[in-house]
Order: structure tokens, then C-alpha cells, then sequence
């Protein structure tokens, strides 16, 4: 029982040592990364992931489900908790399975879905061409707007709405650097007679943290989030939904109350067979810690770092999509500001320990493995501990690389990024 990893398979042992080394080492800022904690690396790696647990607490289709009803059923009531939800799903595998069980608990095959264009900030699972939802139904797709530099045009989106009266319309954003008026989705969707759903999946931990607003306070009718981005817990994804709220739901066939158990059944048996227990307990663990004062000055500070950065890059002329943040996200037009695609910004970042990634822009011109942009974000560094002061100068350092270009001073910046990452290293500890 006790053979340990280094022992029986050193290639896996040295690759998951690299990574911890990389980790450490480089500065992490793409905004939907973070680094779990310590506990949550425990309940990953123990013995709950041995278990069938097929079904819901006290309703499962296997024996032996003492310890983990136990564990779930903590999850799904932190969970509630947190969030205001008179619901939790909390075994959805990750975040586009968890988008999948709510359209297809919805929706029948060809039924309208509204989202967010991907090029404009939505998820690959709000309906893009390439995934296999983005077939199944027939999704309407809104955008922002240039001319309102760069937020989302509601008047847009309630014209798209009566014209193709949608059964779902969602909203959430995996490239957006601002806040939404969750009240104007959830007026137009009254209007349609739409479920409103908000995909929180990267503000999730900001939302917990009560440092950005929660779209139940707006009366949505369900909200999903993965838990291994802001809320800092292991891959998984919540399914939260609201049972009592007045909308007649006339174009859909259920009923608000019914509504949980028909987003439960989407998930299993519809979606999935035998949840990952093992991740249920890491979840119930981040969501113990997301419910603290320390979690809540966390979510602050991720903001505040944001902010701090994006007035760095404005003072130095960079251009931003929507010119600067609202929350944890930046994402920078490289081919404006340094003639230069996102590919070889990335790259070049790379090089000097700063991880940052490649981001279309809205209606970008150049192909997606090509885009004319990065997005980055403090979420991860602000976990480590980094200030203001911090970030500010990390800013500054990737504004110079990008500016030299093929001229910049690799070697000296990546001794700064060094420095300043293992200066950090016992906050990592410490705070998880
Ligand atoms: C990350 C993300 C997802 C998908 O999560 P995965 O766990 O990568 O499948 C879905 N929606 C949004 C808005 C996201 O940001």
C-alpha cells in the first residue's frame, strides 16, 4: 500500500515536480488559473475516488454510501449557502459538461438558446460553430458594441430576443473585461418568457467572495460556475438554480418548482454515470474557505490588482478591449499596440516567466490560433499574496518585453519575474 509514486514511476513523479517547480517559479496570469489549496489537494487525492456513488444523497444505486452522502451533501449545502440557491448540482465533471446538462434539461434538440459570441467574449459552450451543442441547438449569438466602447448593446439583445424568442438566454463570459446589468438579461428574458442563466464560471470565486454581484440577486433562474478558477477549488462545476420566482415560464413546459430535479436527472442519469466523490470533497472544502473573511479580502484584492494593472498598461498607451476592467481580466489589443499577434506575445512572455494567453479580440480579423490579442489576469498571483505594488510593476515589465519585441532583455526581466515569484513562495504556502 505504501510504495510511494517516486519509487514505482519516476517519469510521472519528475513531470509532476516540474510542474510544482514551474508553478513556483514563473508568474501565473492567465485568469481562468489559480492555485488550489493544500486541503483540496488531500481530499483530491484520497480514497473517495475508489467509490461508485451513482444517484443523489440518499437516493443512490450502490451500497456504502455512508461517508459519501456525507460528503456531498456538505458540498451541496455550502454550496447553497454561498451562493443563495435554493439548489446545488455539484457533480457535473467541469464547466462545459455543466453547460451541456442545463441546455439539455431545457431544451429539445433544435430549440434557440441566446449567448454571447465567442470573438466578443463568450465560452466555446455558449453555442460556438465547433461544438457539438453549437449543432444540437440552434443558438443566437449577440455581441457587443464598438460604439459604446465595448459594452454589450441591450437594445440588440431584446430585438434578437422577440425575434427568435429563446427558450435560455445566457449570459457569462470567459473574455470580458467588464460587469454585466444582470436586471436588462433578466427583463428581456420575462419578456420572452426565457429562463434566465448566467454562466459565472470565471467570476464564480469573485461573486462567493462578495466582491462582484451575484446574478440571483437580478432574480435569475439558474447559475452555473466551474470551481477551479476564482473559487480556487479542484476541477468541478456548481449547477445552481432558484426554485421560487415569478416568471410564467411560458414557453417552457416545466415549472419553477420543478426545476432542480429536472437539471439533476440532465446531469445524471441524463449526462453522466458515477460522480468523482473525490472531487465533491474538494469542493465542499474550497467552499468552506470561500465563505471566509480571508476568502472575501482575497476576492477584494483581486479586483483592486486588476485595476492596478489596467492603469499601468492606460498610462503607457496600451490598448484594451473596452479600455480597461471592471473585473479580474485584462485583454490587450497586441497588434494595435505592439505589432504584434497574441501567438508571439504569449511567446515572448513565456520566455520571461510571465504566462499569459493567446485571446481573440471582438471581431477579430486574424484566425484564432493567431488572434490579435492576450487576455491576462491576477486571480493566481493574487493568491500568492502579490499587492498592488506588486502587479503594477508587472505590468511594466510586460509592456517593456512587448515593446522591444525581438530586442528585449530576457534574461534581465526574467530575473526580476524570479525574484519577485520566490519572494511569494511562503504566501503560496500559506495561503494555500
Ligand atoms: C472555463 C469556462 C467554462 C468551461 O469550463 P471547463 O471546465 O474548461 O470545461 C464554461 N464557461 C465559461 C464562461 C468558462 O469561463
Amino acid at each position: 500500500m505504501k510504495n510511494s509514486l517516486k519509487q514505482t514511476d519516476s517519469e510521472i513523479w519528475e513531470a509532476i515536480k516540474g510542474e510544482e517547480k514551474r508553478e513556483r517559479d514563473g508568474l501565473e496570469l492567465i485568469p481562468s488559473e489559480n492555485y488550489t489549496y493544500p486541503e483540496v489537494l488531500e481530499a483530491l487525492g484520497s480514497v473517495l475516488t475508489n467509490k461508485y456513488a451513482e444517484g443523489y444523497p440518499g437516493k443512490r444505486y450502490y451500497g456504502g454510501q455512508e461517508f459519501t452522502d456525507k460528503v456531498e451533501t456538505l458540498a451541496i449545502e455550502r454550496a447553497k449557502e454561498l451562493f443563495g440557491a435554493d439548489h446545488a448540482n455539484v457533480q457535473a465533471l467541469s464547466g462545459s459538461p455543466m453547460n451541456q446538462a442545463v441546455y439539455l434539461a431545457i431544451c429539445q434538440p433544435g430549440d434557440t438558446i441566446m449567448g454571447m459570441d465567442l470573438s466578443h467574449g463568450g465560452h466555446l459552450t455558449h453555442g460556438a460553430p465547433v461544438s457539438h451543442m453549437g449543432k444540437l441547438f440552434n443558438f443566437v449569438r449577440y455581441k457587443t458594441n464598438p460604439d459604446a466602447g465595448g459594452a454589450i448593446d441591450f437594445g440588440e439583445v431584446r430585438k434578437l430576443a422577440l425575434k427568435h424568442r429563446p427558450k435560455i438566454i445566457l449570459c457569462g463570459y470567459t473574455s470580458y473585461p467588464r460587469t454585466y446589468d444582470y436586471a436588462q438579461f433578466r427583463k428581456i428574458a420575462d419578456e420572452v418568457g426565457a429562463i434566465a442563466m448566467a454562466d459565472v464560471s470565471h467570476i464564480g470565486g469573485l461573486i462567493a467572495g462578495k466582491a462582484m454581484r451575484n446574478p440571483f440577486d437580478d432574480g435569475f433562474d439558474v447559475v452555473t460556475t466551474t470551481t477551479h478558477k476564482t473559487l480556487r477549488g479542484p476541477r468541478g462545476a456548481l449547477i445552481l438554480s432558484r426554485g421560487k420566482v415569478s416568471n410564467p415560464m411560458k414557453q417552457v413546459e416545466f415549472t419553477k418548482e420543478n426545476l432542480p430535479t429536472i437539471l439533476d436527472k440532465s446531469v445524471f442519469p441524463g449526462l453522466q454515470g458515477g460522480p468523482h466523490m473525490n472531487t465533491i470533497a474538494g469542493i465542499a472544502v474550497a467552499l468552506k474557505k470561500a465563505s471566509t473573511d480571508d476568502f472575501r479580502a482575497y476576492a477584494k484584492q483581486v479586483l483592486v490588482n486588476a485595476k492596478a494593472m489596467a492603469q499601468v498598461f492606460a498610462d503607457k498607451g496600451v490598448d484594451m478591449v473596452t479600455g480597461g476592467t471592471d473585473n479580474h481580466m485584462i485583454v490587450v489589443n497586441t497588434i494595435n499596440t505592439y505589432s504584434m499577434d497574441g501567438k508571439e506575445a504569449e511567446t515572448l512572455l513565456d520566455k520571461v516567466g510571465i504566462t499569459v494567453n493567446r485571446q481573440v479580440v471582438p471581431d477579430d480579423p486574424n484566425p484564432p490560433f493567431r488572434p490579435s490579442g492576450i487576455r491576462l489576469g491576477t486571480p493566481a498571483m493574487t493568491a500568492r499574496g502579490l499587492g498592488a505594488d506588486d502587479v503594477r510593476l508587472v505590468a511594466g515589465w510586460i509592456d517593456d518585453v512587448l515593446r522591444a519585441g525581438t530586442g528585449a532583455d530576457i534574461e534581465g526581466v526574467r530575473g526580476q519575474v524570479l525574484e519577485l515569484s520566490r519572494s511569494y513562495e511562503a504566501g503560496l504556502k500559506s495561503r494555500g
